[in-house]
C-alpha cells in the first residue's frame, strides 16, 4: 500500500489528465487543456513569468562595496552564500526524483522547471562570487558546507530528510520529504535573505539583494507549488493523512526554526548594521509557524502571529516584475500595509 509507482514513459491506454497524483495512470502526454488539476496550468504561467538570469544583474557598485565592508559583515556574506549554494545544489536534484513518482505529466512538466530554476540559482552564487572575490577564496565558499560545522548540521537535518524518500522512496517517504522541503525553501533561506535585505536597506550590496529578491520571488512559488502537491496527495490518499505525520510536521518545523536561530546567532552575533538577533529569531518563529500551518500541521510555536521585520516586506514582494526597485531608496516602510500581501510573507 505505501509503494510509488514511477510514471510511465508512455501509457498508450491511459488517458491525458492521469488518474492519481500518485500511483495513477496517465498518457505522459502534455495537454495543458486537458490535466488532473486546475491549478497546474497558472502555476506554469506564474513559473515562467519570474525568468531571469544572473547576467541581467549588474554588480559594478557591490565589486566597489564590498572590500569596504566590515570582516564580519563579509564573513557572513560568503557563509550566506556557501549555505544558500549547498541547499540549491540538492534541490535542483531532488526535485528531479520527486517527479519520477508524480503520475501526471504537467506536475512533471512544473518540477522541471522548478529545477531549471534551482539552476540558475546556483549560477547566480557564482557569478556574485566571481565578481567579489579571487578563485581560491570561491572554491573555499562552496566547501563551506563541509567545512563549517554549523553549517553542517544545520544542512545534514535536511539531506538525511531527502536521503529517506532518496534511497526508499515510498508514500510516507514522500510527505516526510515534502516538509523538509518546505523547511529548506521556505525557511532556512530566509534568515539569509533577511540579511541581504538588511545590507540594501544599508544602500549595501545592492546588485546581490536584487538577484536575492528575484531567488526569494521563485522559492515562494515553489514552496507553493510543494504545498498544493502535498495537500492533493493527502486529499487522493487519505489513509496517509494521520496523527503521526501531523505530530511529525509541527516538531520537525520546531526543530527547524532552533537550528535556523543557533545559524543567525552564530554568523549574525547579537547585532549586524542595525539587524538585531531577538527580532530575526522573532522572524524565524513566525516563518516556522507560517510553513507549519501552510501544510495543515499546528504551529510550533505559541504567539509569533505578525512579521516583527515589517521593513523586510518591502524587499520581498513578489509580483514587482523587473523594476530594479532596489534603487528606490525610501520606500522600506511607505508600501508595508497589511493590503499587500503582508500576511503572506
Ligand atoms: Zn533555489
Ligand atoms: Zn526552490
Amino acid at each position: 500500500m505505501n509503494d510509488l509507482k514511477k510514471r510511465s514513459l508512455i501509457d498508450v491506454d491511459a488517458p491525458n489528465a492521469s488518474t492519481g497524483i500518485i500511483n495513477g495512470r496517465s498518457s505522459n502526454i502534455l495537454n495543458w487543456d486537458d490535466v488532473r488539476f486546475p491549478w497546474a496550468y497558472p502555476k506554469y504561467k506564474r513559473m515562467l513569468a519570474n525568468f531571469w538570469t544572473p547576467f541581467e544583474i549588474n554588480m559594478s557598485k557591490d565589486i566597489k562595496q564590498f572590500p569596504a565592508m566590515s570582516e564580519r559583515e563579509k564573513d557572513a556574506f560568503l557563509k550566506i552564500i556557501g549555505l544558500l549554494a549547498l541547499l540549491d545544489s540538492i534541490q535542483t536534484d531532488y526535485a528531479g526524483r520527486v517527479a519520477d513518482y508524480l503520475t501526471d505529466s504537467s506536475l512533471n512538466a512544473l518540477m522541471i522547471i522548478l529545477a531549471q530554476q534551482e539552476v540558475v540559482h546556483n549560477h547566480s552564487y557564482s557569478y556574485v562570487l566571481s565578481s567579489i572575490v579571487p578563485k581560491a577564496k570561491q572554491e573555499e565558499v562552496f566547501d563551506y558546507w563541509r567545512t563549517e560545522p554549523i553549517l553542517r548540521e544545520r544542512n545534514d537535518f535536511i539531506t538525511n530528510g531527502y536521503k529517506g524518500f532518496a534511497e526508499n522512496p515510498n508514500v510516507e517517504n514522500l510527505l516526510y520529504s515534502i516538509v523538509y522541503d518546505v523547511i529548506l525553501e521556505g525557511l532556512f533561506f530566509y534568515s539569509g535573505f533577511a540579511f541581504f535585505y538588511n545590507l540594501a536597506r544599508n544602500q549595501k550590496m545592492v546588485g546581490t539583494s536584487t538577484m536575492i529578491n528575484y531567488i526569494n520571488r521563485d522559492e515562494q512559488l515553489h514552496v507553493g507549488l510543494f504545498e498544493k502537491i502535498f495537500k492533493e496527495i493527502l486529499k487522493e490518499n487519505p489513509e496517509y493523512d494521520t496523527p503521526d505525520l501531523k505530530e511529525f510536521g509541527t516538531a520537525t518545523f520546531s526543530k527547524a526554526a532552533e537550528l535556523e536561530i543557533d545559524w543567525a546567532r552564530h554568523i549574525i552575533g547579537h547585532e549586524i548594521d542595525g539587524l538585531l538577533i531577538p527580532e530575526l529569531e522573532a522572524y524565524i518563529k513566525f516563518m516556522a509557524n507560517k510553513r507549519a500551518e501552510q501544510l495543515g500541521f499546528q504551529a510550533p510555536f505559541d504567539g509569533y502571529r505578525t512579521n516583527p521585520l515589517r521593513w523586510i516586506i518591502a524587499y520581498q514582494e513578489v509580483d514587482l516584475g523587473k523594476t530594479d526597485f532596489f534603487e528606490q531608496k525610501s520606500r522600506q516602510y511607505t508600501k508595508t500595509s497589511d493590503a499587500n500581501g503582508f500576511d503572506e510573507l
